[in-house]
């Protein structure tokens, strides 16, 4: 029977409270502890120096090039292109948090996305079982050297070698429709028979970067062809999007800054047993510009490491070229004997494997090698020659592109003027870095300042919020602010940022986010004290500590907007029409005398000591 799932805001909650944005984000990013925040390069416009920030405590991320921003359920929406419901039931399935169920409800319908995966899930559940009783299956696997820990790890298992295995076991939870949308059944388009994808094979589980099954991989083990079967695409799996074991190898690649790219399955788990672990596949050899852009966020070296075959060879130099190009320093293993990661592994063992990925050669090394390669034939050397500088000049940094051309000229011998006539003439299509809105990046000095001394003294604040006049707020987006805090029930233990930014506009939301990650200069309560001012005001502590800091930015807002007011009254005074008419004239001096006394008196108070 078909359910839907109620999703409530208390649901909401208890899934942002048991998701890890660090983990969550850092599949799509490697981030960076800094403080009481991560950093990394952002996943939603290209950049090459990281100003994209994850605050897993007040659970938000934030970008200061283009203003990306939000919560956990916000980041799903956005990088997996899920509605609310489905984002929110995609988290509650990573943090294993069972999202309450109507029975026969409508309200929030578990669309197809949701039950895709949960069908998913539930055959990988389904294969491993099956293995324990596949003898053919264990046997590969045997042959392999590939154990009990491994198979565990790797999401190994076996269709059974029948017709209708998965199928019989999923049809009583799971639409037909669905099963085979998501690859795992298959219609025969001549006699509309429904059956099993997956027969009598070895599979294995595609996971993403966060271990999700999007799909499987499978060997034949009897004489069926093709030897190996991959998921169909689908809205879940898309080959194109992933890289194969970046799940397994993200913390190696975080540590070592650096990935090997190998081409599929098996040459990934080789890596795993001669000890590399950063490594990915990209499923096939034609690494996609997604894959690349997903690579250069996590790693600043990829050491390419594809069939030495031709096409392995040829598949390589195009990943050169869009690696370059995303500032990505690039290394290059070319197996001897035509081999594979994973065929080299078998025949010369696990010592050679990680010797040849230890030795992996730079990039100018590879092209001077296919150069040299060309023999003494003029027309290909020149494509040799043709070929490499077009790879070189793909290179973003322009100084290091600069060294990788005058390095390559000088190890051919010829002119770096011949090789690259362009050199130093024209700029290189350089990649989108989008600024985000300037305007937003600095509020009004003091209106800043207020804003964020409410936010970072939460909830010592809320008493004080509401004898914060809005009116000396000018910028719009920061008085939005100020009512979206007032707004905010008092007993709130911590600021939440969900619930302000979903009560914000596009401004205020950004400005919220930045405000957040910038702790302030002395932040009395969060901080530990660590200014004079709020030490020698130990009194203080209690009743509203590092409160005290409002009242000079306060009383900087009142002198700012009187100030203005009296730039007004002087432009009124010397209007020519103002002089003639006696009384007026003088009620506006009168005015201007007053301002200007309290203008005197609160910036005296402004330069007294505080005690508040
Ligand atoms: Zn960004």
């Amino acid at each position: 029977m078909e359910t839907s799932y109620e999703i409530n805001d208390d649901v909401k909650r208890e899934v942002l409270n048991a998701t890890d944005l660090v983990a969550l984000i850092g599949a799509s990013t490697s981030l960076k502890k800094m403080g009481r925040s991560w950093k990394g390069l952002c996943p939603f416009h290209g950049e090459k120096t990281p100003s994209f920030y994850v605050h897993p405590e007040k659970g938000f991320y934030y970008c200061f090039g283009c203003g990306a921003k939000g919560d956990a359920i916000t980041f799903v929406r956005e990088t997996e292109r899920l509605e609310f419901p489905e984002a929110v039931a995609y988290l509650a399935r990573l943090s294993g948090v069972t999202l309450p169920v109507r029975r026969g409800g409508t309200r929030v319908d578990r669309s197809r996305e949701t039950r895709g995966s949960e069908a998913l899930a539930a055959a990988a559940r389904f294969f491993r079982k099956s293995l324990e009783t596949h003898a053919s299956a264990r046997e590969l696997l045997a042959r392999r050297k590939i154990g009990t820990e491994e198979v565990e790890a790797y999401g190994f298992g076996a269709a059974p070698d029948t017709w209708d295995g998965l199928k019989s076991e999923l049809a009583a939870s799971y639409h037909e429709e669905i099963l085979i949308e998501t690859g795992l059944l298959q219609k025969s388009p001549e006699t509309g028979r429904v059956y099993d994808r997956f027969r009598n094979r070895l599979t294995i589980e595609i996971r993403d970067a966060r271990g999700e099954v999007v799909g499987f991989g499978a060997r034949a083990l009897g004489d069926d062809s093709p030897k190996y079967l991959n998921s169909p695409e689908s809205t879940h799996f898309v080959k194109g999007r992933l890289l194969y074991g970046l799940d397994r190898a993200r913390d190696a690649i975080r540590k070592s800054e650096s990935a090997v790219l190998v081409e599929g399955f098996f040459d990934r788990i080789a890596l795993e047993k001669c000890g590399v672990e950063q490594g990915v596949a990209s499923m096939g050899t034609s690494l996609t510009p997604f894959q690349c852009d997903l690579l250069a966020r996590h790693a600043t070296t990829v050491i390419v490491a594809y069939d030495g075959d031709a096409p392995g060879r040829a598949a390589a130099r195009k990943a050169f070229s869009l690696l370059l190009e995303r500032g990505v320093q690039v290394r290059n293993l070319t197996l001897t004997g035509e081999h594979d990661p994973d065929s080299f592994l078998a025949a010369e063992g696990p010592e050679a494997l990680a010797a040849a990925i230890a030795g992996a050669e730079s990039i100018l090394d590879v092209l001077e090698g296919a150069v040299a390669s060309a023999g003494e034939s003029p027309e290909l050397r020149t494509q040799q020659l043709n070929e490499a500088v077009a790879i070189l000049k793909s290179t973003r940094d322009l100084v290091l592109r600069h060294e990788f051309l005058a390095g390559f000229a000088k190890r051919v011998g010829l002119p770096l003027a011949l090789l690259d006539p362009t050199a130093g003439k024209k700029k290189p299509a350089s990649r989108v870095e989008e600024g985000g809105r300037p305007e937003l990046r600095a509020l009004p000095e003091g209106e800043e300042r207020v804003l964020s001394i409410l936010m970072h003294e939460w909830p010592q604040s809320a008493s004080l919020v509401e004898r914060v006049p809005a009116d000396l707020f000018v910028h719009p987006a920061s008085r939005e602010l100020l009512e979206a805090i007032k707004g905010l029930d008092p007993s709130t233990p911590a600021l939440d940022f969900s619930f302000l930014e979903s009560h914000l506009g596009e401004d205020a939301g950004q400005i919220v986010a930045r405000l957040l990650l910038e702790e302030p200069e002395n932040s009395g309560v969060t901080s530990g004290s660590t200014s004079g001012q709020t030490e020698s005001n130990g009194s203080s502590k209690r009743g509203g500590a590092g409160l005290g800091r409002l009242h000079k930015p306060l009383l900087q807002l009142k002198i700012r907007n009187l100030e203005e007011r009296g730039a007004t009254l002087q432009r009124e005074i010397l209007l020519p029409g103002t002089a003639a008419e006696p009384g007026r004239f003088e009620a506006l001096l009168r005015e201007k005398q007053v301002l200007h006394a309290e203008i005197h008196r609160l910036k005296q108070e402004l330069r007294q000591p505080t005690n508040d």
